[in-house]
């Protein structure tokens, strides 16, 4: 028996809510509410025909800890899932320890607005400290980590694909197959094709902000920033073949790096086609990707928000994207005393998920973790109390969930390296 509070509505959360709404023994009941409760209510009158979970909908803007209080208190869920955007991730973890109730999101805290000067004073001085520049970082997540131990609250951060799953696969590697790690590489390849030639496959602003920002690796106990997409490797994907990928800062690292300081490389490589680049590089020359409002026409427009407008809606391409993604880690450690290699990693098949759940594999491969994840703390799987990132969890039940429930993992002790 549970009840539980999803907000957002948006590509990620329809499979997570979908999810869970399968799953009715143990979400036996469940509120969407998002700011656009029309497409909330969409999704429950679908979902109500086929599950016993009992789906209530509102409207709430999350940016707003007011109203959050008013509808957590209102509901009293034994957790809130936060799947709207990570710059919700702040008000909704006060009003969770406001109205004293588990939390659990899929990406860290970004600012929506990167021109607040008070939010630049700590940006600028976080650069300067630790040497990398994405406007996100754990930082401001993990400040939380005393109020919730104190409350006896679980905040669970990142629990999606990458950061989530990739996770998972470092804490049960450290677990099952070495004593020390040495070098991390996560990769995330997207082998699917959807047939336009720009089109993000998740939150058009959240990516392009993501994928245009500077890379950054983690070596030696510190941060070495490179130009964005300045680092290049190809390497030979399992069920999707060769792929170019680039060097991309994640925030998975920065966990990993301060709960496994052994590690003495992490790295992390997106797959990229040509066409996305190409496209990508000019609309940041002409300044599309801008979070800088302007003035047009009388009116004040963010350039990357307008742009969000133009873009295909990421929702819309499942129906049309064909291919499979793969993404997973490779580690170098040692076991015994001896060198050891090895590759966990799964494959997800785009078309299979459409069938599945009426989305694209990203959206999947997103939203089944934040179901397991909520499942782990619902059941008792992971309890203690604080601000925790899944590497410093138990990796066992959750990676035998997503076994379960979709994602299933693939090993390999032999696997090609990246140079
Ligand atoms: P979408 O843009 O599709 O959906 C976001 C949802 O949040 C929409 O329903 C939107 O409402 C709602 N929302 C936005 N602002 C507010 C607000 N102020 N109050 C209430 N609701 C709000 O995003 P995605 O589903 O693609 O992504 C969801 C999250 O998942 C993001 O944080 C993203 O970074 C993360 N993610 C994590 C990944 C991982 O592997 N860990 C991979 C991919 C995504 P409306 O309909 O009105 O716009």
């Amino acid at each position: 028996m549970s009840r539980v509070l999803v907000i957002g509505c948006g590509g990620v959360a329809n499979v997570a809510i979908r999810k869970c709404c399968a799953l009715s023994e143990v979400f036996t009941e469940l509120m969407i509410a998002s700011r656009t409760k029309e497409k909330c209510d969409v999704l429950a009158e679908e979902l109500r025909k086929t599950s016993k979970t009992k789906i209530e909908t509102a409207k709430v803007d999350a940016d707003s800890k007011d109203e959050l209080v008013k509808l957590i208190n209102s509901y009293k869920p034994d957790l809130v899932m936060n799947i709207a955007l990570p710059y919700q991730d702040l008000t909704i973890m006060d009003a969770c320890l406001e109205c004293h109730v588990n939390y659990m999101d899929t990406a860290n805290y970004e600012p929506e607005d990167t021109d607040d000067p008070e939010w630049r004073k700590i940006y600028e001085k976080r650069c300067k400290e630790e040497g990398f520049s994405a406007y996100f970082d754990y930082s401001w997540q993990w400040a939380y980590k005393k109020k919730f131990e104190d409350a006896g609250l679980i905040a669970l951060l990142g629990s999606g694909f990458d950061p989530g799953v990739t996770q998972a696969y470092v804490a049960y590697a450290k677990k099952h197959e070495f004593d020390t790690i040495d070098t991390i590489d996560i990769l995330d390849c997207n082998g699917g094709d959807h047939g336009y030639k720009f089109a993000t496959n998740f939150n058009p602003e959240v990516n392009l902000r993501e994928v245009s920002a500077p890379g950054s690796y983690w070596e030696d106990g510190h941060w070495v920033e490179v130009p964005a997409m300045s680092i290049k490797r190809e390497y030979d994907f399992d069920q999707v073949g060769m792929k170019d990928m680039y060097l991309l800062h994640h925030e998975e690292i920065e966990s990993i790096a301060k709960n496994l300081p052994e590690v003495k490389r992490i790295r992390f490589f997106m797959t990229f086609g040509q066409s996305y680049l190409d496209h990508m590089r000019c609309l940041e020359d002409v300044g599309m990707l801008s979070t800088t409002p302007i003035m047009f026409e009388g009116k004040e427009i963010v350039p990357i928000k307008f742009l969000k407008a133009l873009l295909p809606d990421p929702a819309s391409l499942g129906p049309r994207t064909h291919g499979k993604t793969n993404i997973g880690c490779i580690f170098t450690g040692k076991k015994d005393g001896k060198d050891k290699t090895y590759y966990i990693y799964n494959v997800c098949d785009h078309q299979e998920c459409y069938k599945e759940v009426k989305s694209q594999a990203i959206s999947y491969t997103t939203g089944v973790p934040a179901m397991c994840g909520a499942l782990m703390l619902l059941t008792g799987k992971w309890n203690t109390p604080g601000v925790h990132t899944i590497e410093e969890l138990d990796p066992d039940p959750f990676i035998e969930a997503l076994d379960k429930y979709g994602l299933p993992k693939t090993e390999s002790h032999n696997p090609v390296l990246v140079k």
